[in-house]
């Protein structure tokens, strides 16, 4: 049963009870220190419609750690200015690893696999910072515009934890800047990288900004962020990179392209139709949100709405 925008409500309410045991499994995100001490019996979805209207159930309103769910953003905003440049700098295939492994990295020379990585998207950082001259701030303000919240922030706390606890993404960036695949100095963009995945948003502001990719790459005011196969094409990569080690499997249940973060967030993207955020901050072994995919699944299940 496909259900009109009107029943976004009761769709949603719908999925929340089917997945209510969910929440509150798996394990929260310890590798940031200020992420491991959020409770993990928090929820929340939001739905908006390509129609700008947005419905939501849970916390929706509430701001999480978006981690790397910013990723999608950056990537948006340098090819947006920048075109296929970037990818002589950074490949476009799953990895098959952990989305911070060095072990793939020196094997191919410093050319990440693809930018939903940690060392992709510190590649996407740096071009972005070379393009605008402050890549936090432009994911930033992205987001502020596309969800109409100038509420959402970064998070110090979470970013201060980052920088401190940052060995192992200072050794990719290190790393790259050997195989001559940086253009600023590594520190800076570490610097910018941390802080955008450091941005808090809710389900709310998430489900609205991921409207672009619905949208066919038009931004909320009715310009054009990217062209059509720009935003076909950055949903592709979501779909086969954006859920870590796990894209396979996230494809097989939920059908979509997805961009998900150590924060518990994920952003799937219905093209032409609606994006859907959710969040709860209990982790499965791969790093993705054991409730969130729950209830992405459920939510294609029940619609039908899945790019398959
Ligand atoms: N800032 C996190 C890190 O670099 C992002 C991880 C993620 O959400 O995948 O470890």
């Amino acid at each position: 049963m496909i259900p009109a925008p009107a029943d976004y409500q009761r769709l949603l309410e719908q999925v929340l009870g089917d997945i209510e045991p969910e929440i509150g499994r798996g394990r929260v995100a310890d590798h940031i220190p200020a992420l491991s001490s959020v409770d993990p019996h928090q929820f929340a979805m939001a739905v908006a419609d390509i129609d700008g209207s947005v419905t939501g159930v849970g916390a929706c309103t509430e701001p999480f750690s978006i981690q790397s769910v910013s990723k999608v953003f950056a990537l948006a905003l340098v090819v947006a200015s920048d075109g296929a440049r970037i990818w002589s700098r950074v490949g476009r295939e799953p990895s098959g690893n952990p989305y911070n492994s060095l072990v793939q990295l020196e094997r191919e020379l410093g050319i990440p696999r693809n930018p939903f990585i940690n060392a992709g998207a510190i590649v996407t950082t740096d071009r972005l910072l070379s393009l605008t001259e402050d890549a936090r701030g432009a994911a930033l303000d992205f987001l502020q515009t596309e969800s109409g919240n100038p509420g959402v922030d970064f998070d110090p706390v979470v970013a201060g934890s980052e920088v401190e606890h940052g060995a192992r993404n200072a050794a990719l960036g290190y790393f790259m800047a050997s195989h001559g695949n940086m253009e600023n100095p590594v520190s800076r963009v570490l610097e910018h990288y941390f802080w955008q995945c450091s941005i808090r948003a809710s389900c709310q502001d998430l489900a609205l900004a991921g409207l672009t990719l619905a949208r066919h790459g038009a931004r909320a005011d009715g310009s054009r962020l990217l062209t059509g196969n720009d935003a076909k094409r950055i949903n592709a990569i979501m779909l086969t990179c954006g859920t870590y080690d796990a894209a396979g499997e996230f494809a097989y249940r939920v059908g979509l392209p997805g961009k998900s973060g150590v924060g518990g967030g994920i952003l799937a993207i219905v093209p032409g139709r609606c994006a859907v955020a959710v969040w709860s901050p209990g982790l499965d072994s791969r790093g993705n949100s054991v409730a969130g995919v729950a209830a992405l699944d459920r939510f294609t299940t029940l619609t039908g709405w899945s790019v398959f």
